[in-house]
């Protein structure tokens, strides 16, 4: 899976509708402090179906939501849409499109490739093409800390993610309580 487009509109400080291209290799996000180069990492985490408010930096949920300055109100809602290019005999067939969106009030909602799914669906998707919004190739600021402060529980999950198998424990959970 290759990530290949980022859009944001609400979300954070990117207000407007703002569109990425990730082009094959290395890509370089440069800028003055705040200018929202860490908000873009996080809007990849979120997008994949982060659920913890407090590592988007914010009190709740909601505060993904562009909160408004002195000249411009604030937004009601915040969306994020990635696409990736999947294998063409996969269940995607070439290209992934997922989206979400979350309204004040109202939670967040996912779309896959046009079609409503679950926050579940969402991570196992990404966590089968070992990535997700826990995945240790996001290294963001305190992270490196974070790892080696780990205890061996939480690194086994780290390295799992890596291995591309910790969809398997999310399936093998599920049907336990079957
Ligand atoms: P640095 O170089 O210091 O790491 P950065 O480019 O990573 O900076 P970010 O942390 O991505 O910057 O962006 C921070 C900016 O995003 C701040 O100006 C903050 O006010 C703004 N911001 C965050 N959340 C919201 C929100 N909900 N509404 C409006 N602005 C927001
Ligand atoms: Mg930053």
């Amino acid at each position: 899976m290759q990530f290949r487009r980022l859009k944001l509109s609400g979300f954070k400080s990117f207000v407007e509708p703002a569109e990425l291209r990730i082009e094959p290799g290395l890509t370089g996000v440069v800028g003055p402090n705040g200018c929202g180069k860490s908000n873009l990492l996080e809007a990849i985490r979120w997008v994949m179906g982060e659920s913890s408010a407090k590592s988007m930096r914010g009190g709740g949920m909601e505060d993904v939501i562009f909160a408004g300055t002195a000249n411009r109100p604030a937004r009601d809602f915040a969306e994020v849409l990635l696409t990736a290019e999947t294998d063409p005999s996969g269940p995607h067939g070439g290209e992934l499109e997922v989206v979400r969106r979350i309204e004040r009030g109202a939670g967040s909602a996912y779309r896959v490739n046009g079609k409503d799914v679950r926050a579940k669906d969402v991570a196992l998707i990404f966590a089968d093409a070992a990535t997700g919004a826990h995945s240790p190739a996001l290294v963001s600021q305190g992270r490196i800390a974070a790892v080696i402060a780990a205890k061996p529980a939480e690194r086994r999950m780290m390295l799992e993610e890596a291995a591309g198998i910790a969809g398997l424990h999310v399936r093998r959970r599920d049907a336990e309580q079957k």
